[in-house]
């Protein structure tokens, strides 16, 4: 076949009939779980204004400095949004979600992008699932944001996963680990990758999150962070690996798991899976304590997690996991001649009106053709009308996984597909 003239762009993915059905099975498990959990849902615009991404994750950070999908128009600047925990917390703020009382608790589903290199688990469009609790400070919602995001995974049956656990503290400890962290590096700056070199001025603790082995053996020497939390810090995070183990969920201590954002404060955390290769997070968050006031709230704490919905997707592919039923119809009608086809055509909402799905040929095909149509579209039934049926009102009803066939009326052959009485 001929080359296709228009395609998508690198990293931009279409979502195909075949699949969609794995998607539309998450996205439902997602919304009835999270119903379960108390959590309601909040959609935002896909744009923001580029302010609010920049001033929300850090003008260093990787996503901000080279990632974003940005335009002007006119005078306004335009980000498609690369994550969602600032757009939420600006709609927190923008609307005064505060004055519904309590905590807010929030979950969201829907495409991200970042221009990042394209590869596998690793796309420009991509999607998300995640959860924020806004308003409080217990490591109660630390607790509860990990647990929902965990049994997202259980109930799909994706357990063989680590979550990695962390405190990066408040923003005083935070730097004077970093000015530790880089009078360490210091003396080796010039063994350092690339990457890290740059990163050492303006983001030092991302230094810990490099793959690249030259790295290594500074990281591992590297001073940690949990020895320079503040008291308070300590016990927050004594708190959350306490209701962790409430919980029953285990956890590995990871003193150099940093997270990509700027927003980030005391409690940190990613699920790894060992079944997705390169990029092998499932999700990750934290609590963003200070984020709300940064861009004109109330003081308001928070916690949340972020998913990636293609990862969740490779694992379940690894493990031989299945999400979603097969396509299937209730009732094809086969029709044979034009007086049978309008008759098809007008009685196709019958079925639907009684709940099933219902299909018919729009291409003038044979009768063998139709009924290989059917079977293709793994219909349950087929129903047969020609012009002879049209006269007796009698009908052929097949019956197709038990190839058996019955004349029947109408009346007869909806009750026995809808389970319903005319
Ligand atoms: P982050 O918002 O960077 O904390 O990412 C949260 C989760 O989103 C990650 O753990 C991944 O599962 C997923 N994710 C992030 N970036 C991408 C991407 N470019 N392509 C696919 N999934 C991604």
């Amino acid at each position: 076949m001929a080359q296709p003239i228009y395609t998508t762009h690198h990293g931009m993915v279409d979502i195909l009939p075949d699949e969609v059905r794995k998607w539309q099975f998450l996205e439902n498990l997602i919304r009835e779980e999270a119903e379960k959990f108390n959590f309601e849902e909040i959609r935002t615009p896909i744009m923001e204004k580029t302010e609010l991404i920049v001033r929300g994750l850090g003008q260093m950070t990787d996503i901000v400095s080279k990632e974003i999908f940005s335009f002007s128009r006119g005078e306004d600047n335009y980000v498609l949004r690369p994550e969602l925990t600032a757009p939420v917390v600006r709609a927190f703020v923008e609307n005064r979600l505060d004055q519904r009382g309590g905590s807010q608790k929030l979950y969201y589903i829907g495409p991200m992008f970042r221009a990042e290199r394209p590869q596998k688990g690793r796309q420009r469009q991509f999607h998300q699932f995640g959860l924020e609790i806004m308003g409080s400070s217990d490591a109660l919602a630390d607790a509860e944001v990990i647990a929902f995001m965990i049994h997202i995974y259980h109930k799909i049956g994706i357990t063989n996963t680590t979550l990695k656990l962390n405190s990066i503290g408040d923003p005083e400890s935070r730097d004077q680990y970093k000015r530790a962290l880089k009078a360490h590096l210091k003396p080796d700056l010039e063994k350092l990758s690339e990457v890290s070199k740059k990163r050492y001025e303006n983001n030092p603790l991302r230094i810990l999150d490099s793959k690249e082995e030259e790295d290594r053996p500074f990281i591992e020497t590297a001073p940690v962070i949990t020895e320079f939390l503040s008291e308070k810090s300590v016990k927050h995070y004594n708190k959350v690996k306490e209701y962790l183990g409430d919980l029953g969920i285990t956890y590995e201590e990871d003193p150099y798991l940093v997270r990509g954002m700027d927003y980030y404060t005391e409690t940190a955390f990613e699920l790894i899976s060992p079944d997705l290769g390169a990029q092998d997070a499932l999700a990750g968050g934290g609590r963003y304590d200070l984020l709300v006031e940064e861009i004109g709230g109330l003081p308001t704490p928070a916690v949340g997690f972020a998913a990636g919905m293609e990862r969740l997707f490779i694992a379940c592919e690894e493990l031989g996991i299945r999400l979603g039923s097969e396509k299937k119809v209730d009732v094809y009608i086969v029709t044979l001649g034009d007086a049978a086809r309008k008759w098809g055509l007008t009685q196709l909402s019958k079925f639907r009106e009684k709940g099933a799905s219902a299909t018919m040929d729009y291409m003038g095909r044979s009768m063998k053709a139709q009924m290989k149509d059917a079977n293709r579209e793994n219909a349950r039934f087929a129903v047969i009308v020609g012009e002879n049926e049209l006269n007796t009102r009698q009908f052929t009803l097949r019956n197709m996984a038990a190839s058996e066939e019955n004349s029947l009326t109408l009346d007869a052959i909806l009750q026995k597909i809808t389970g319903h009485h005319t």
